[in-house]
């Protein structure tokens, strides 16, 4: 397998990693190996062997021209400052130029300790391995930024967390794996070479725009990573996806989506939502990403301080202004986004109330969030039958209070009214809002249970829900049943690290 290195981040000051090479796994086997996503990296795979392609990203054979590093960083975790976490368990191979001209990382992950893994073993359980695979190539999909799934290998060895589990190794791509715990790692040792020559690598990386010439350039670049961060955090809840560990250092300065451990997407919608073992008080509920968001950008403020032109005072009124910008900026994608969501094509006064009202109404009655808005698509005019909403009302999950069903209609004919007066074109509405209402999302349930086969070696269930998952915004026969809410007895509560 030939990958073309260029290897931009190992160029940085030595502070910024420690190279080593991944520890070899007893026995890697190749699970599935993302050949298009490849192909996207100019990675040539065509006369290679599975059994190549598993050495390779299980860590056992470093490719020509790799440069294995693993990146220092530090973080908040849960509020708390940790001054030193650092890739623990993985493993920065390099980073290519792809098709379109971009940088990208190419890391192993659960490829053995490193000199960050103060405790740990640096191992992946397969579980986790493959629900991040699911997870990123839904949100893919699905059009949110986010890190991708090159491949997953079984390492042939046991990884013992609770109980002993089979172990694997994740190969994860990024536009880069720069974190606000990154800048949070330089600031904290008051390291301004690398601080500066970080800003200046993410500058040219991610925000070519801005001209790095320009005396508020890193200025320039906060303020547009608060943008990006604004965006992504409103698709999230557009979609009713729940990070789970919005510590700083699983927050891009990109602006992807990355880090999916305890993750998930909401079925019956809850506004304080927590699927996370360890999120005891909710810290990284639904409602406060957007708030939780802004925290961390207030961290990567303080981490660049020095760098914003001005005295300090000058500096801290700036980045206010930026951080105070976030939230305006955050509430109108999420307001467009909600706006496309019931078929209108802007946004007018009155929206805000009248989702805040169906927002109310999915809650109280405990109305799959997905399904509502996809089934709304299919009731856009006061003569279509409403049954397909209706009988969300009659799943086991929905709690039939006593003026639901009158006040869902009283909420529909006030929608339908609307659109038909905003909105000249119903079936133009109706395809607007099937491409925003997905019919497919990478339910709890169905993550579960590709894990758990996949546990005892089948992988075809993991296989078909990646499959299903692909073509998100379209109806597929032979995928309906992916798009039901869990039974009683199929829900998933918890998610794990
Ligand atoms: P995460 O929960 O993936 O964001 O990881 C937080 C920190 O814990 C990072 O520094 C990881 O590298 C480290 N870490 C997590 N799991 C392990 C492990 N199995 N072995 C070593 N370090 C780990
Ligand atoms: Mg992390
Ligand atoms: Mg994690």
């Amino acid at each position: 397998m030939k990958i073309p290195f260029v290897n931009a981040y190992a160029k940085l000051p030595s502070t910024c990693f420690e190279r080593l090479s991944p520890t070899p796994v007893k026995a890697p086997q190749l699970i599935r190996f993302n050949a298009p996503l490849a192909d996207e990296l100019g990675i040539d795979h065509t006369h290679c062997s599975a059994q190549d392609i598993a050495d390779i990203l299980a860590g056992n054979t470093v490719p020509n021209g790799a440069d294995p590093l693993a990146m220092a960083y530090c973080g908040h975790q849960f509020g708390q400052l940790n001054p030193q976490l650092g890739d623990g368990r993985a493993i920065l191979l390099g980073d290519v130029i792809n098709q379109q001209g971009e940088l990208r990382d190419i890391q192993l992950k659960g490829s053995g300790r490193t000199p960050f893994s103060r405790g740990g073993d640096g191992r992946s359980p397969l579980g986790p391995a493959l629900r991040e695979y699911i997870l990123c190539e839904a949100m893919h999909a699905l059009g949110v930024p986010t890190t991708r799934a090159l491949a997953v290998v079984s390492s042939g060895e046991p990884v013992t967390r609770e109980r002993p589990e089979p172990g694997a190794v994740f190969t994860r791509i990024a536009a880069s794996h720069i974190r606000v715990g990154t800048f949070q790692f330089f600031a904290l040792r008051q390291d301004e070479q690398a601080l500066c020559a970080l800003a200046d690598h993410v500058l040219a990386r991610h925000y070519p725009h801005i001209d790095i010439h320009a005396e508020d350039r890193y200025l320039q670049m906060f303020k547009a990573i608060c943008q990006r961060q604004a965006d992504l955090i409103a698709q999230w809840l557009l979609l009713g996806f729940i990070h789970g560990v919005m510590n700083t250092d699983n927050m891009t300065v990109s602006g992807e989506t990355i880090d999916y451990g305890p993750c998930a997407f909401m079925d019956a919608f809850s506004a304080n939502k927590v699927f996370s073992s360890i999120d005891q008080n909710g810290r990284y509920a639904y409602q406060n990403q957007p708030a939780i968001g802004q925290w961390n950008l207030a961290r990567l403020a303080e981490s660049l301080l020095t760098l914003f032109p001005g005295d300090e005072d000058t500096a801290v009124e700036q980045a206010t202004a930026i951080l105070k910008d976030y939230s305006r900026i955050h509430s109108q994608a999420w307001e467009q986004g909600m706006a496309r969501k019931l078929g209108f094509s802007q946004v007018e006064a009155g929206d805000l109330q009248r989702t805040a009202t169906l927002l109310e109404l999915m809650e109280e009655g405990r109305l799959d969030y997905t399904l509502l808005f996809r089934r709304l698509s299919h009731i856009t005019q006061a003569q279509d039958d409403r049954s397909p909403v209706m009988t969300l009302l009659d799943l086991p999950d929905c709690r039939k209070t006593s003026n639901l069903e009158r006040n869902l209609h009283e909420w529909l004919d006030e929608w339908q009214q609307q659109l038909a007066q905003r909105e000249q074109d119903a079936t133009c509405a109706s395809q607007r809002m099937l491409a925003a209402n997905p019919a497919i999302i990478p339910r709890n349930h169905r993550v579960a249970e590709a894990i758990a086969a996949a546990e005892r070696g089948d992988y075809s269930v993991f296989e078909s829900l990646l499959q299903a998952l692909s073509d998100p915004y379209k109806e597929h026969a032979e995928y309906l049943a992916y798009q039901q809410p869990p039974q009683p007895e199929e829900k998933v509560q918890r998610t794990f690290c």
